[in-house]
């Protein structure tokens, strides 16, 4: 049996071991916490990345190594990555895990973004709303994730009371997209360069996390093909071996990039039952050399996101075609427990019973209404 490293032992890498197990392939997880999702489903060593002895652990008849999670320490990835291959290559961590370089890194290759400016003094903050205008979103370099170290700046005074909250860390201000809509699009790329896209998606957001993806988005042939160009130029210029996921705002139209994910995604968890490979399927294939699978769709898919709670479990699984996916985890508001998928032929219908999921989503935690 073949192991895969994982770094990072939350849902993501549980549902990554979860669709290695089929191909006799096994994950090993390595992750600072003590209480893991992956726990249930592969070894976890619980120690910080950097750390010798448990790193000697996990690598020990590793084939591969990857991860779930991209805020994990790039110094720590880039010392794995002399003993064992590493997938995706850690080049792409030192471009992601600060969007300053994320931002320049696209815009260097003719992605289009928000504009965008360097912000490390109250002065440069001055400058770039003189020069970006309002409303704008004043975002954390570094660790932000689910909507975390951001603030929208829609009047001049904002600045102050943005400035106030987040001036400790390295800032960069973008400019705010009134978007029809947010999209994704994921796919995979094999070490032969070979690219498997799935369709792209449409994503709902609350309170900054996303609430729901559906699949494919409504009209997407009208921005498929941009996006898919989109993501082989990033995917070819970093060389990369997984599964990539960006993140779309549509605007008059098209696509403006807002970020990249190098590894799967939320948005992309109705891929296990809604498509042929599944992102975490696709992405075990991809870095253990293995030809990718096929992406086509099962149907129309929902993905609806367990936040902050519960709903009664029979109550979710009496709706007819739902597939329930629960993470083990403590509930704690904004907390993502679980998810909700339901693959359907018929549009409409998907719509109705989605609508059923909601209500009971709602119920049990109020504050997801909108
Ligand atoms: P991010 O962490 O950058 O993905 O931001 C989280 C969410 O905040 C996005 O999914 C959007 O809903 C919103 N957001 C972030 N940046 C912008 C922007 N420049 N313009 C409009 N909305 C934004």
């Amino acid at each position: 049996m073949d192991t895969i490293g994982i770094l990072g032992a939350g849902q993501l890498g549980s549902m990554l071991a979860q669709a290695a197990l089929p191909l006799d392939i096994r994950c090993r997880f390595l992750d600072p916490s003590p209480t893991s999702v992956a726990a249930a489903v592969g070894d976890c060593i619980s120690a910080d990345y950097s750390d010798n002895q448990a790193q000697d652990t996990f690598l020990a008849d590793c084939q591969v190594v990857t991860w779930e999670f991209e805020n994990v320490s790039l110094s720590a990835v880039q010392a794995m990555a002399k003993r064992a291959v590493v997938h995706p290559d850690p080049k792409v961590l030192a471009v992601k895990q600060d969007r300053l370089d994320e931002k320049k890194f696209l815009q260097s290759l003719g992605i289009e973004t928000a504009p965008y400016a360097e912000v490390s003094s109250r002065q440069q903050l001055t400058d770039a709303i003189a020069r970006i205008g309002l409303p704008a979103v004043l975002k954390t370099r570094r660790d932000g994730y689910d909507g975390k170290g951001q603030m929208v700046l829609r009047q001049a005074a904002d600045a102050d009371v943005a400035w106030a909250a987040l001036s400790k860390y390295p800032l960069i201000l973008e400019g705010f997209i009134q978007f029809t809509r947010e999209c994704s699009l994921i796919a995979a790329r094999g070490a032969d360069g070979a690219i498997a896209y799935w369709p792209l998606v449409e994503n709902e957001h609350r309170q900054g996390i996303l609430h729901r993806s559906l699949a494919p988005a409504p009209h997407a042939w009208v921005v498929q093909e941009q996006a898919q160009g989109v993501m082989r130029t990033l995917m070819e210029a970093l060389d990369y071996v997984g599964v990539l996921t960006i993140e779309f705002f549509q605007h008059d139209g098209r696509l403006l990039t807002n970020e990249f994910a190098p590894r799967v995604h939320n948005s992309g968890h109705w891929t296990i039952e809604g498509s042929v490979t599944s992102q975490f399927a696709n992405h075990i294939r991809a870095v253990a050399g293995l030809p990718l699978g096929v992406t086509a769709s099962r149907g129309h898919a929902v993905m609806i996101n367990l936040i902050g709670a519960v709903p009664d479990r029979a109550a979710l699984l009496a709706i007819p075609g739902v597939s329930l996916h629960l993470y083990g985890k403590e509930p704690r508001t904004g907390r993502k427990l679980g998810h909700v998928t339901i693959v359907h032929d018929d549009a409409r219908k998907l719509s109705q019973l989605a609508a059923a999921v909601e209500a009971l989503v709602v119920a049990a935690a109020p504050e997801r209404a909108l």
